[in-house]
């Protein structure tokens, strides 16, 4: 299978960057796929030029002729689905049926993001005196600098680059070192589509001499990050110091409530194989499954065996149903968790160990009656790991789930339509699902409150996120 070349993108050129750089390494074997350059200091001045000059030419291009190269940038995406996931699958790990659903709903986003960069409303605000007129008109609101993840490397990548492009931002995109092909490949779309030099540009590097050196650059009026806690306080503090808009989706630990009115194996269905989805490397994965006393055991064993029955392997190897963890820092953060509760008293019900010592591979775990002090309920997971409580009521429940500083997703499973309603209210939470799985379609707006983050992706919102408001008043001369 072959794994394509990396480059950096700046100007509408393909570089190859300065000597420095870093082996890309499959997630599935321990083995290195590929050479990925890192931008100079000089690449990264040049990238600060070519976006200053990109969002001078892109900002005149009307919505109109900008949704049009969107669209096909959109189309070529689509046509290169399957290679650009193998790569993905090769690099990152997850399964190749999810890195074909990843990369099948980017053109998506691409899509929606190119009307909605059409409809950027402003209004018209009735004037005090006689022909006075009154507006306040929407502009984008200039040169972007944007910091994305390793675990959906195109789906992070594809939210901040398609709003900004429709807002008529331009954008450095910094892409995850780990997992950068679909970057590229996102990248190479939008250039093959005609999108002019300098709007869009693409580099890598060590994250915090990048970040360092774009956020506090005159050029730069936005950062948007996706990453963790840490890492987002830290960006939103120096975009602070700067005085730049900032977008940060930062880590969760969600809650799952299920009330004792439901059937327990019909969410076990639901709500398993969502847990191991890109090995539960996922902001919004579920972590706290708070289920209640009467319905517990049998949701236990029915969840037990769900997950004793999935088969981890290679990424691109059909029979796999959950991969590698993407890199060995989960696998350490993994054995030190399952440790952790284990010693606190927590029972481990299948699971818990890394497998093989080729690769990054965990096995899908389940932790019950886990105590609060335990490491894994305090700290984002961010792997294969489900942790369970029991509960008896409702106030009980509320208080647990609100425990945390994270307030991402939160699921909730219930036949009372009264219970659905409180427990949507009662939640400090950006997103809460009910009975269903629902997040993050282009659509609707996807965001958290309390330490993961503020602003939101996805929705009217996530355009708004590139846009500023201008007035204009005037009388007739
Ligand atoms: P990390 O905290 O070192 O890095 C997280 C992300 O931030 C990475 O993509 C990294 O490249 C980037 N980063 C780190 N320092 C940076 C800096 N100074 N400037 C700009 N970017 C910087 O941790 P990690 O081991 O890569 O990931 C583990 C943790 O990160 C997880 O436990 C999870 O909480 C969080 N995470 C969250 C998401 C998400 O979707 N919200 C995605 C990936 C990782």
């Amino acid at each position: 299978m072959e794994y394509g070349k990396l480059q950096l993108y700046i100007d509408g050129q393909w570089l190859d960057g300065g000597k420095d750089g870093e082996d890309v390494i499959n997630p599935a074997t321990g083995k290195a796929l590929g050479r990925l350059p890192h931008a100079t200091t000089a690449d990264l001045d040049r990238a600060l030029e070519a976006a200053k000059k990109g969002f001078a030419v892109w900002r005149k291009v009307s919505p109109y002729e900008r949704s049009k190269i969107m669209r096909k940038a959109a189309d070529l995406l689509r046509e290169r689905r399957d290679a650009i996931a193998t790569e993905m699958s090769m690099d990152q790990g997850k399964v190749l049926a999810e890195s074909k659903i990843e990369i099948g709903l980017a053109p998506d986003h691409i899509d929606w993001y190119a009307e909605e960069g059409r409809r950027t409303y402003g209004r018209v605000i009735p004037g005090r005196a006689e022909g006075v007129m009154q507006f306040a008109a929407r502009e984008p609101v200039g040169p972007v600098a944007a910091f994305t993840p390793w675990n959906f490397p195109m789906n992070q990548a594809v939210r901040k680059v398609a709003a900004s492009l429709a807002a008529g931002c331009s954008i450095i995109l910094k892409g995850p070192e780990e997992t950068p092909s679909a970057c590229v490949a996102l990248v190479r779309a939008f250039h093959d589509a005609g999108l002019p030099a300098g709007v869009l540009n693409l580099v890598f590097g060590v994250p915090a001499k990048v970040s360092e050196h774009l956020i506090p650059s005159p050029i730069i009026r936005k950062i948007s990050f996706t990453g963790s806690v840490p890492v987002g306080k830290h960006l939103a503090a120096m975009a602070g110091k700067y005085m730049k808009r900032a977008t940060m989706e930062l880590g969760g630990h969600s809650p799952v409530v299920i009330f004792d009115d439901v059937d327990p194996a019909k969410v076990a269905s639901i709500i398993g194989p969502f847990k191991y989805r890109n090995a539960g490397q996922v902001c919004i994965s579920p972590t706290r499954f708070f289920v209640h006393e009467a319905v517990h055991d049998k949701f236990v064993a029915n969840f037990t065996e769900y997950t004793k029955g999935l088969k981890v392997g290679e990424g691109l190897d059909p029979a796999s149903k959950m991969g590698p963890m993407a890199n060995p820092r989960r696998i350490d953060a993994m054995e030190t968790f399952v440790a952790d509760a284990a010693q606190k008293g927590a029972k481990v019900q299948t699971g818990g160990k890394r497998i093989g010592n080729q690769g990054y591979f965990f096995e899908p775990t389940i932790l019950t009656d886990v105590p609060d002090e335990a490491r894994a309920m305090n700290e984002e997971p961010f792997g294969p790991l489900a942790l369970v409580q029991r509960f008896s009521t409702f106030d009980d429940v509320v208080s647990r789930a609100n425990r945390l500083p994270f307030g991402l997703a939160a699921y909730a499973f219930t036949r009372s339509a009264k219970t659905a309603a409180a427990i949507g209210e009662a939640i400090e939470t950006g997103m809460i699902t009910i009975n269903h799985l629902g997040l993050a379609l282009p659509e609707v707006p996807f965001g958290g409150v309390k330490d993961s983050g503020y602003g939101h992706e996805g929705g009217i919102e996530g355009l708004d996120a590139y846009l500023t408001t201008k007035f204009i008043t005037q009388v007739g001369a």
